[in-house]
């Protein structure tokens, strides 16, 4: 079929409006925000392809007709949030139809009963959690990108917020959704808290990465905004007593809506002229919040704990400046400037943290004398901890850092693996994590794969992504890059 004739098969089910053809429309749509695509795009070099088409449903039904129009041309689709995905979730790798989700962007109610939402999945986060605020709610998922992303993105991607100590992580707000399959056929999980019927539908979708559904609607859970906080900030005497600080925390029950601990180099970065960080050089936020006199509970124990690891209490001002712009990224102050400056989240358990960290510093020093390896911690459980650590090459030829950059890559990972933890806190694993898809899941992976093809056995959505097969022709987008990880 000729490209033209497609256009106008969607536009019949869309709308000619929502239906783009032209390469400049479609060119936004050939990245993300994957840091090793936008090293190579400094050159001029693209890591997969344009889109096809881009197409913009409105409705579930819609998102419906698509798939099934696909499916009969036997095409391929990736449904697209809004791109703020950093690893490479929605590069199309041979000609997709992307399906962007931004017209899907209205709350479709508030249940005060019940304290839910319902959404559609395309609604951009910062509008989302506005307009819940100005109800008195929150739904306490808020990742650093929530003004750059979509609630379904945030769904897709299993994704964690910076208040996910207290809230949960996304798997544990989203009750409920709708989502399309790759036969047409549209799924919905009505929202209940909790159902013993088998093993979860929900949790098939939520974290599919667009290769299984696409989600058009969720609902979450909602909280009243807390009426009281108390933020408290502390100097210790080293990284090893500020995770410990925090695993006595939440293992005492207790449910900070942050915590925010800090190696020295991100410390130091933070806390000029407080005299505290010249002799204890390792930084922790702990905020708690709710109600008044438990928030005086609370933060009467975090206190009491602190006081056994020789912690001083400082001034806020660290903390206020980090909540001043905790929306803002500074990734792309690195890329200007022609550095290559990578993050890599990942989870590991409290006993094996203090380790991962050493074993990850010390070969990043090793790989280039001016490497940067820095890390902080920022979401805590009782059993472990997801270290968020940040890379860095200073300018150099792509040919010499692109070899290196997979290198920490590979190190980052595979001492992961290597002390049990889960190569991906919250970031999702889209394109760039498939090498180590088999050893972060082993068996599991095999049943993924199975689960995947039973479900999309054309390889419609997102091929090529989590680990999954791409399909035939698809372009290879670690070509150039100098290295096989
Ligand atoms: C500066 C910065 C900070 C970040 N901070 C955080 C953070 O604190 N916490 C966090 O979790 N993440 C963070 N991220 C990563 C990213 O923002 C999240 O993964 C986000 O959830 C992606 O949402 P999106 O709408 O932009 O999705 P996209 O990037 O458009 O898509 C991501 C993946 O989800 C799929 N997808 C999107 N929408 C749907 C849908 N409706 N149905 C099925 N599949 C879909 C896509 O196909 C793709 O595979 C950050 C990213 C940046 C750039």
């Amino acid at each position: 079929m000729k490209d033209h004739d497609l256009a106008a098969e969607f536009a019949g089910l869309i709308g000619a409006d929502n239906v783009f053809v032209q390469e400049e429309e479609r060119a936004g749509y050939c990245h993300d925000r994957l840091p090793y695509a936008n090293f190579r795009a400094r050159e001029g070099s693209r890591v997969g392809t344009l889109p096809g088409l881009v197409l913009r449903p409105a409705t579930t039904d819609e998102v419906a007709g698509i798939v099934r129009a696909a499916a009969e041309h036997d095409l391929p689709v990736i449904p697209y949030g809004s791109g703020s995905g950093v690893l490479g979730g929605t590069i199309p790798l041979g000609d997709e139809l992307m399906v962007d989700m931004q017209r899907m962007n209205r709350i479709r109610a508030v249940d005060a009963d019940n304290h839910l939402v319902t959404v559609e999945a395309g609604m951009n986060g910062g509008a989302f959690e506005e307009a819940l605020n100005a109800q008195g709610y929150t739904s306490g998922h808020l990742p650093q990108s929530l003004t750059i992303s979509t609630v379904g993105g945030w769904a897709a991607c299993r994704g964690g917020g910076q208040e996910s100590s207290r809230f949960g992580k996304i798997e544990n707000i989203v009750v409920g959704l709708k989502a399309v399959l790759p036969d047409g056929r549209t799924i919905e999980v009505r929202p209940l808290p909790k159902r013993a019927t088998g093993p979860s539908v929900l949790d098939l979708i939520v974290g599919n990465e667009g290769t299984l559904a696409i989600i058009t609607e969720l609902t979450l859970r909602i909280w009243k905004l807390p009426e009281a906080e108390e933020k408290i900030v502390f100097a210790l005497p080293g990284r090893a007593a500020a995770l410990d600080l925090a695993k006595r925390v939440m293992q005492a029950g207790l449910h900070p809506r942050i915590v925010r601990l800090y190696d020295e180099k991100e410390t130091s970065g933070r806390t000029g002229g407080i005299d505290a960080f010249s002799q204890r050089p390792v930084m922790a936020n702990i905020v708690v919040c709710g109600e008044e006199s438990i928030v005086a509970a609370e933060a009467e124990l975090v206190r009491r704990l602190a006081l056994e690891y020789d912690a001083v209490e400082t001034e806020t001002r660290p903390f206020d400046e980090w909540r001043e712009k905790r929306y803002v990224s500074i990734t792309k102050q690195w890329l200007d400037r022609g550095y290559y400056n990578d993050t890599i989240e990942v989870t590991v358990n409290w006993s094996k943290a203090a380790a991962l960290y050493d074993t990850i510093a010390a070969q990043v020093a090793e790989l280039h004398p001016e490497a940067h390896f820095s890390a902080h911690w920022s979401h805590v459980y009782p059993e472990g901890v997801c270290q968020y650590m940040t890379f860095r090459l200073p300018p150099m030829e792509q040919s010499a850092a692109l070899p290196l950059h997979a290198r920490m890559w590979e190190i980052a990972e595979g001492e992961t693996l290597a002390h049990g933890g889960s190569i991906a806190h919250h970031h999702g694993s889209g394109l760039f994590r498939a090498p180590w898809m088999d050893g972060e899941h082993g068996v599991g992976m095999d049943l993924l794969r199975k689960v995947k093809q039973a479900i999309d056995p054309q390889n419609l959505f997102n091929p090529g992504k989590l680990g999954f097969p791409a399909r035939e022709g698809a372009v290879d987008p670690y070509r150039d890059r100098g290295v096989n990880v």
